[in-house]
């Protein structure tokens, strides 16, 4: 079975991870998953598994850049080229979704990892919260709260749904 990544974004989360004396560190996905520019890993996470899909989103009217559209399943995508990281979005979004990490780092090369670079991955796993982000040989499996974002990488979130959805 190929290896992947896993990545536990309540670890992400955890009183733990935030006081990790680095700035939380970001994987970043290339053109090829996020067709708007690079995106932390992190960020596509979050938009997929953690929002709420709100059907009149607060955070797409509230942003003075038009840098955020959804997408006909409701999922968030905010163009890196617009954002002006002014974080109205952060503030508005009443479930916490967006975390003001996503907009400080998302210029700063170096808390970047290209996660197709074997070497990087280790440093993203060492500067992570313990046990974060993995290397492992399994399949999406929805009981375990694990899901698949792309071909290489898992997300381990408690996804909210809705028989909208
Ligand atoms: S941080 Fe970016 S996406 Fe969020 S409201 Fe501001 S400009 Fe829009
Ligand atoms: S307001 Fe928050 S939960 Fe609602 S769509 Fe925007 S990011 Fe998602």
């Amino acid at each position: 079975m190929a290896q992947k990544i896993l990545i536990d974004l309540e670890k992400f989360r955890s009183p733990e991870g935030k006081s990790c004396d680095i700035s939380p560190p970001e994987g970043i996905c290339g053109p090829s998953v996020g067709s708007n520019g690079l995106k932390s890993i992190r960020e596509l996470a979050v938009f997929h598994f953690t929002c709420r899909r709100c059907s009149e989103a607060p955070c797409i009217d509230v942003c003075p850049a038009d840098a955020l559209e959804k997408d006909d399943q409701g999922i968030i995508s905010r163009s890196t080229n617009l954002c002006i990281s002014c974080k109205s979005c952060v503030v508005i979004c009443p479930f916490g979704t967006m975390m003001t990490d996503f907009f400080e780092y998302h210029r700063d090369k170096e808390n970047y990892y290209d996660l197709s670079d074997e070497k990087e991955l280790d440093l993203w796993i060492r500067n992570s919260p313990e046990g974060a982000v993995t290397r492992v040989e399994m399949e999406e499996d929805p009981e375990q709260h694990i899901y698949q974002l792309n071909e290489h990488i898992l997300v381990r979130e408690r996804m909210w749904k809705t028989d909208q959805l």
